[in-house]
């Protein structure tokens, strides 16, 4: 269908977790469905988006150096040193080749004021909960030649998902909530996604029959802590992956991510009796050392996590991954040995392993960053060691 956008193209790169290759695939989607076409090289496209992350300093830190190397790129750079040569050359950049250069995403959430006054070529910037607008602000920016920035927090709308795009054939993830109110102490996710907020099973149920009839069979249930699902009627996770799995079509199911103080007996025994869900159970533990998880606010103790652990192996029996933070504040080498004790006892398939870093808005960045930077890497290094040991036996 020829329209206002064909022949126009979007380039969108994005950073981080899961949650975002999703979010940037349903973006991508809308963007499709308007007449425009996908680019890989931000060379290439007329709008280019960085879908970014802001759970550690070192993604931030990557993205702003990008986005300080679009300058060169920028229509809004260009037009005003064309306008001192020609006014008429001026206006048809801005008609003809306006590059849209816009940060979406957490790290617009965290930064995007700042940035909006630092960078003024960087013309879009929108928080998560504020991706449907995206394609209609890109309109307005055109139009209007202004630069717009929201970072409004609040329910997303149902139709950011209604797109049939995918990335992968025959795979698809679904969002089933999104944001979250753990609070665990290191992380800035709450601040930038804002509050949990669910999907309604019957909107997830409607995503995932349009997938199967694209004729998708794989399916990944996305949210930060899928434990935490429970709807005004009390359908809780167990209960959603059970009316999934009872869909004609859906071959595979998978979730992430499970948080270990309120994963459950009965999600296993889901798991172990299911033919469709995958046996596979990423549970991140963080840290080995009480102390330190409970400076973490993660809400369960070393002994509990290995009992989770144990409970997984007899009745599901199927494979572990986790995620890993070393030198947060205050860790000492017993701190860290308790850390190192349960990856040497649970024998994880794969492990995320982090250096700590302090977030803005967060409680633990009020306590001092004491742990070395050599201390950090020291412990970092050891534990990928031992993991690679690990995955390679
Ligand atoms: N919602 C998921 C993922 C959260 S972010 C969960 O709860 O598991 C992904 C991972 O990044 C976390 O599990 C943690 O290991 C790491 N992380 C989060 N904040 C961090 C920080 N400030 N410094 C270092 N690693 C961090
Ligand atoms: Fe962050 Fe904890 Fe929520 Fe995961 S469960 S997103 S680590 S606050």
């Amino acid at each position: 269908m020829q329209n206002s956008n064909s022949g126009k193209k979007v380039c969108i790169r994005t950073f981080g977790c899961q949650m975002n290759v999703r979010d940037s695939e349903a973006l991508l989607g809308l963007f499709l469905e308007k007449g425009y076409k996908s680019a890989d090289n931000p060379k290439d496209a007329d709008v280019i988006l960085l879908n970014t992350c802001a759970v550690r300093a070192h993604a931030e830190h990557r993205v702003r150096s990008i986005l300080g190397s679009y300058k060169k790129l920028s229509a809004f750079s260009r037009q005003s040193s064309a306008s001192k040569k020609n006014k008429a050359e001026s206006r048809k950049l801005r008609a003809d080749s306006c590059k849209i250069i816009g940060l979406i995403g957490c790290m617009a959430a965290n930064s995007g004021k700042e940035i909006f006054e630092r960078m003024p070529h960087v013309n879009l910037i929108v928080s998560p909960a504020k991706l449907h607008k995206i394609p209609a602000y890109i309109e307005k920016i055109k139009k209007e030649n202004i630069r717009i920035i929201d970072l409004e927090d609040k329910e997303r709308e149902e139709d950011f998902y209604n797109a049939s795009y995918r990335v992968k054939p025959g795979y698809a993830q679904v969002v089933i909530s999104t944001g979250c109110s753990n609070y665990c102490s290191y992380c800035v996710v709450p601040s930038v996604r804002g509050e949990l907020r669910l999907r309604k099973p019957k909107d997830i149920i409607a995503e995932v029959k349009r997938n199967v009839s694209l004729g998708i069979k794989k399916i990944t249930l996305l949210g930060q802590n899928v434990n935490d699902y429970r709807d005004k009627q009390g359908v809780n996770f167990v209960d959603l992956l059970k009316m999934v799995e009872e869909l004609d079509g859906v071959e595979e199911i998978d979730f992430l991510t499970p948080h270990p103080k309120n994963t459950t007996k009965e999600l296993f025994k889901l798991m172990a009796k299911s033919k469709k869900i995958r046996k596979y159970l990423h549970l991140p533990y963080q840290s080995g050392s009480d102390k330190i998880l409970r400076l973490m606010h993660r809400g369960y103790t070393k002994k509990e996590y290995l009992a989770l652990v144990d409970d997984y192996k007899t009745i599901v029996g199927g494979t572990i991954g986790t995620d890993i933070i070393v030198g947060f504040p205050t860790e000492t080498e017993e701190d860290f040995l308790h850390t190192k004790d349960i990856l040497e006892k649970v024998r994880f398939m794969g492990a995320y392993i982090f250096k700590y870093s302090p977030r803005p808005g967060t409680h633990a960045q009020k306590l001092k960053d004491d742990v070395p930077q050599r201390v950090k890497e020291k412990r970092h290094a050891e534990l990928l060691e031992l993991q690679k040991k690990i995955s390679n036996a």
